[in-house]
């Protein structure tokens, strides 16, 4: 599977997608996931609980969660001058590992499931901790233009491609762990198999200028 066009899957959830001109989808694409490779090979062969330990981050594990909407929610993050704290909902992450399998694929362990919610937060930790994000790093889109008008604004999901390609670089993963929640949500049918398909499909050809 190709982390690239997992990551432009991941962008084209960003309510401001449309906005990125065709011709720049890929620096979107390259620089987010360079700048999670980049923060997780300077911590190369450090384990993630460790790293809580040392900067001092609670990890607080709960049975179950529920986000606005009913929305199943893997954990939350607290990101304060008081203090950081990652909340985790063992059921969610539970969930996900059972179904993380697929193509030929064995499914993730809990364990597994579970240092790549805790990777993936922690760099959300380091954005925090060096007062910028992904996201703010990259240029910004237009999203109206009237005469010499133009009002900008940041594409977000930057952000979560670069943690979730810290996540798969600090944890040796064969993919972007985005693809695991695709694979939830095509094992436990919310996703039908053609759609995921189309979407490859889609993106692939985005990413070559089609
Ligand atoms: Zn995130």
């Amino acid at each position: 599977m190709d982390d690239r066009v997992l990551a432009l899957c991941e962008l084209s959830n960003d309510m401001l997608f449309h906005k990125i001109p065709q011709n720049q989808l890929a620096l979107y694409v390259d620089a987010s996931l360079a700048a999670g490779r980049k923060a997780a090979q300077s911590l190369a062969g450090q384990d993630i609980l460790d790293l809580y330990r040392k900067d001092g981050i609670a990890i607080l594990e709960k049975p179950s969660g529920k986000g606005q909407f009913g929305m199943i929610l893997r954990g939350q993050a607290t990101l304060s001058a008081r203090g950081c704290q990652v909340e985790v909902y063992q059921e969610s992450i539970r969930a996900l590992a059972e179904h993380s399998g697929g193509a030929g694929e064995t499914p993730l362990s809990f364990e597994k499931a579970f240092h790549i919610h805790l990777a993936h937060e922690y760099f959300h930790f380091l954005e925090y901790r060096r007062g910028k994000s992904v996201a703010e790093e990259l240029p910004d889109v237009v999203t109206l233009s009237f005469l010499n008008f133009h009002r900008r604004a940041k594409i977000n999901r930057c952000s979560e491609v670069a943690a979730h390609a810290f996540a798969q670089t600090l944890l040796a993963l064969p993919h972007l762990p985005n693809l695991y929640d695709y694979r939830f949500l095509l094992d436990t049918g919310a996703m039908a198999q053609k759609a995921f398909d189309e979407l490859l499909k889609r993106m692939g050809a985005a990413l070559n200028g089609a």
